[in-house]
C-alpha cells in the first residue's frame, strides 16, 4: 500500500472489539498483508449498520478501509466465514478465543505475515468443522511456536547435545527445548516430558495437519501438553494468558467423556 492511497481493500479476521462512543467500534484485525491493525468501524452497532453483521469476533471477511489521520476506517465489510459453530458450541468458542489470544500476542503491527495469517484461518476452520479441539489447539501452539521462532528443539538434548532416545524426557522452558534424563534430573526448573507426549510433539513439528488429524491423543498426554505448552507459551510471551481459565471453566461445564487411552506411533 503506497502511503498516498486513500483506500484500500484486504481480507481481515477480527481478532478483539471495544465500543467506542455511541455507536462506533474499535477493532483489532489480523491481515494478510499489513499484519495487525486497529481500524474503526463507524455505526456498526446500530441496528441498521449494513457492516454489523459481517464483523463479528473471529470472522473473517473481506474489508475496505479508507485512510484516517490515527486509525483507519472500514467503509466497507463482507464476511467470508462466519466460522457459525463457534458462535454455538462454547467449547470450541473457547478454544478459538485461546488461539486468537495468542495469536494477537505474536502478531506484530502492521507487518507482512501470511503463513501466520493462514495458520489463524486454518485453525478457527478446523475448530468450526468439528476436529477434536484439544488436537488443532495443540497442533495450533506447535505452529506457532515455529512461524515465531521459538521451535522447541525435541531431537537432541539442550544441554549435553545427546540424541534424544525414546524414554522420558525433561523439558526446559528457559533452555527451549527437551533435556535428556541425566541433564535433566540435576536441574530444578524443568518440568517432565512423558515419551508419548514428546511422541506427540515431534509428530506435530514434522507433519501437515491433515496427516495428524486421525490421531486420538489419550486424556494423559491431552492434558500433560495442554500444561506444558501453557507454561512454555506463557514463559516465551513473558505474561499470563486470560483464555486457559475460560476453557477450564467451560470444562468444568460439560458432560464427562470418556477418555480414549490409545498413543501415537510417532
Ligand atoms: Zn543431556
Amino acid at each position: 500500500m503506497s502511503p498516498r492511497e486513500r483506500a484500500y481493500r484486504t481480507e481481515a479476521v477480527v481478532l478483539r472489539r471495544h465500543e467506542l462512543g455511541e455507536a462506533d467500534r474499535l477493532m483489532t484485525i489480523l491481515t494478510p498483508h499489513y499484519g495487525k491493525l486497529r481500524v474503526v468501524a463507524k455505526g456498526v452497532r446500530r441496528p441498521r449498520s449494513r457492516k454489523a453483521g459481517h464483523l463479528e469476533l473471529f470472522t473473517r471477511a473481506q474489508l475496505l478501509l479508507a485512510r484516517g489521520r490515527e486509525l483507519d476506517i472500514v467503509t466497507q465489510a463482507e464476511s467470508a466465514d462466519t466460522f457459525p459453530t463457534l458462535q454455538t458450541d462454547l467449547n470450541r468458542l473457547a478454544h478459538a478465543a485461546y488461539a486468537v489470544e495468542l495469536l494477537d500476542c505474536f502478531a506484530v503491527a502492521e507487518e507482512e505475515n501470511r503463513p501466520l495469517y493462514r495458520l489463524l484461518v486454518d485453525t478457527l476452520a478446523r475448530l468450526d468443522q468439528g476436529s477434536d479441539p484439544g488436537l488443532v489447539t495443540r497442533f495450533f501452539e506447535v505452529r506457532l511456536l515455529d512461524l515465531a521462532g521459538f521451535q522447541p528443539q525435541l531431537f537432541e538434548c539442550r544441554s549435553c547435545a545427546a540424541e534424544t532416545r525414546p524414554e522420558d524426557q525433561y523439558f526446559s522452558f528457559e533452555a527451549g527445548g527437551v533435556l535428556c534424563p541425566n541433564c535433566g534430573a540435576q536441574q530444578r526448573a524443568v518440568r517432565r516430558l512423558s515419551l508419548g507426549g514428546l511422541k506427540v510433539l515431534r509428530h506435530f513439528q514434522r507433519n501437515t495437519f491433515e496427516a495428524v488429524v486421525g490421531l486420538k491423543l489419550g486424556a494423559a498426554v491431552q492434558r500433560e501438553l495442554e500444561t506444558l505448552m501453557e507454561g512454555y507459551l506463557t514463559f516465551v510471551l513473558e505474561r499470563r494468558l486470560h483464555t486457559p481459565e475460560f476453557i477450564q471453566r467451560v470444562r468444568a461445564l460439560l458432560p464427562a467423556t470418556i477418555p480414549i487411552e490409545a498413543t501415537p506411533e510417532a
